[in-house]
């Protein structure tokens, strides 16, 4: 029997754009109300309206410790509760190592880990209290291939994996659960800096997802009965070669 999110509020990260916006409507969809984080707050207004008074945005840049700080407090505020905190945002910097910019490698990382750790550390007393929860990050396909024209970036999902593995096993005694979804290349902003010929030769061969087909996943993974985790779930396009 699978559990229903109707009743159930929910925190996504990244929500203005991409697999994050599409979670947060498939999330909708199934009855949760969505608190949408980013730090874009004009995008996430657009994202919002449309959407009804179950879409509740907020703005928090993950990368301030001082916004993170702010955003259970408003989230709590906004949406009395929280049953799912979604650490979804994340940026992309790939190619050669011998020619990379160490400081976009270095603002990378910070989103990619330690804003995802320090949001998630942010609402864990929450759940723990309330012994019930379900913590996500959007990891990639990266963190479990080698994939060898991004090394930082699967660097950064890598620890992604470690985290979600350490700290899933730290919080079974309070009822939370703690997983992934790894997706392959999913056609959003975030592979817009892919060469041309790469993105066109890609789509060519099926070599792409939507991020509604994550979204999909995600709802798989949430809906689960409690005695259950889906601890990883790869997602990728049927063409290939990760
Ligand atoms: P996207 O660029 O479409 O969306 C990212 C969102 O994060 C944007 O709305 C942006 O404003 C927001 N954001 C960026 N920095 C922020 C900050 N400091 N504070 C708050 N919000 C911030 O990207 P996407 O493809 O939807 O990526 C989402 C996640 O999926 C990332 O973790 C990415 O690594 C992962 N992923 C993407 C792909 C892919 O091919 N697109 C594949 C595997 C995994």
């Amino acid at each position: 029997m699978t559990q229903e999110l109707t009743g159930k509020t929910a925190a996504i990260t990244g929500a203005a754009s991409g697999i994050g916006l599409a979670c947060a409507k498939r999330l909708l969809a199934a009855g949760a109300r969505v608190v949408f984080i980013d730090r874009d707050g004009e995008a996430l207004a657009r994202a919002c309206e449309p959407l009804g008074p179950d879409a509740i945005p907020l703005v928090v840049d993950l990368t301030a410790p001082t916004s993170v700080a702010s955003m259970l407090p408003a989230i709590l505020d906004k949406a009395g509760a929280l049953d799912i905190f979604h650490a979804n945002a994340g940026s992309y910097v790939g190619g050669p190592v011998s020619e990379g910019d160490p400081d976009a490698w270095d603002r990378m990382l910070n989103l990619n880990i330690n804003a995802v750790f320090r949001s998630i550390h942010a609402v864990l007393p929450h759940m723990i209290a309330r012994k019930t929860g379900d913590i996500l990050v959007t990891s990639s396909v990266a963190g479990v291939v080698p994939v060898v024209w991004e090394p930082v970036y699967t660097a950064s999902k890598h620890a992604i994996q470690a985290f979600v593995h350490t700290l899933r096993r730290q919080v079974i005694p309070y009822g939370l659960r703690v997983g992934a979804v790894l997706p392959g290349p999913v056609v959003t902003a975030l592979i817009a800096d892919w060469p041309q010929e790469k993105l066109d030769a890609e789509r060519a061969r099926g070599g792409l997802i939507e991020p509604e087909e994550v979204a999909e996943a995600v709802h798989f993974m949430l809906t689960r009965p409690r005695n259950v985790t889906i601890r990883d779930l790869v997602i990728l396009p049927q063409s290939t070669d990760l």
